[in-house]
């Protein structure tokens, strides 16, 4: 299986690396014409106003917009998450509208800039699961038939609707492959179907 790793700026390596760590073919995806061929596409961390601006100047926004409608799974971290939401509270637009959640940008505030928990997430994992926040955004709303995958401290950080997962945290951050697993586990399944 062939994955991408949208690559623009931002954290790519790492997700490259969890990719391979756990047996998958992992490409950078930089232009259009490199989306051929893959089964899936992890958006990174990074600053979600210089990748949205990169998406249009690369020319990959429409393509990358369509394909993901079109059914290929897509998980957004962080500023993936960003991108991927259908809304973001004080901002007149969004990026690739996806996914129908609200997600509010550098929500912990100052303070709580970066910080790391757990939480066990049952569909994702047996044990508990490594969480690493930095000025991470949080869900605010779902729409209709998403899925609230976890919550810390009252707030969603992880949710799931179709083909598209998004976390606020960064997985690739920590050693833990769970995460990394189960997007590859929801490709396998949605390639079986077809
Ligand atoms: N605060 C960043 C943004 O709004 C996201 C941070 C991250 O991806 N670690 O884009």
């Amino acid at each position: 299986m062939k994955i991408g790793v949208l690559s623009l700026q931002g954290g790519v390596i790492e997700h490259l690396n969890h990719l391979e760590a756990i047996g998958h073919e992992a490409v950078e995806i930089k232009k259009a014409s490199d989306l051929v061929n893959i089964d899936g596409i992890i958006i990174p961390g990074g600053e979600s106003t210089t990748i949205g601006k990169l998406l249009f100047d690369t020319g990959l926004f429409n393509p990358l917009k369509e394909k993901i409608q079109e059914g290929m799974p897509a998980w957004g971290t962080c500023a993936g998450m960003i991108l991927l939401s259908n809304k973001i509270e004080d901002c007149d637009y969004n990026y690739l509208g996806c996914i129908d959640i609200t997600v509010k940008r550098n929500a912990y505030g100052r303070q709580l800039d970066s910080f790391e928990t757990e939480a066990s997430i049952p569909k994702v994992s047996d044990c508990k699961i490594p969480l690493v926040f930095i000025r991470a955004p949080y869900i605010t709303a779902l729409g209709e038939g998403v899925e609230n995958l976890c919550e810390v401290d009252g707030k969603i950080v992880a949710a799931k609707k179709d083909n598209i997962l998004v976390t606020a945290f960064h997985p690739e951050l920590t050693k833990n492959l769970d995460f990394h697993k189960y997007f590859t586990s929801l490709i396998i399944k949605k390639n079986k179907i077809n």
